[in-house]
């Protein structure tokens, strides 16, 4: 599940901080990550070896942001495991045997309560 947000996550980050964003292809929703900071946002490097440090710094910064995305989308999409696509909790089935999303239950005439509603989420 990590793998499929990790691949599907938007990034939006600029030189002041990350930020990540997802679509639920059922709805259309755009989530977006808390947005974090870079911890030198703003700061001029004083020498050209401050800015390689800061660079390192950044995409350092940048690669736990995205874990961070990856784990809080974790809790507000699902993969439907009929069509693949990733939805979010509100257009995420809880069904009697299988958990799809809202298009394939109603090609397969399941009923459920979304996920958002159940108050469930899956890592
Ligand atoms: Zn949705
Ligand atoms: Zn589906």
């Amino acid at each position: 599940m990590k793998q499929i947000l990790s691949n599907s996550i938007r990034e939006d980050s600029d030189a002041d901080g990350f930020l990540f964003s997802l679509n639920c292809t059922e709805c259309g929703k755009n989530w977006h990550s808390t947005p974090i900071h870079f911890s030198k946002a703003g700061i001029e490097p004083k020498s050209e070896f401050k800015e390689t440090i800061y660079r390192t710094l950044y995409r350092r910064e940048q690669q736990r942001a995205r874990e961070q995305a990856v784990a809080e989308a974790a809790h507000y999409f699902n993969r439907c495991p009929l069509c693949g696509r990733l939805i979010c909790n509100d257009c995420f089935l809880v069904c009697d045997d299988l958990d799809m999303c809202r298009s394939c239950a109603e090609e397969l005439h399941e009923t459920g309560e979304p996920a958002s509603f159940a108050g469930w989420a899956r890592d």
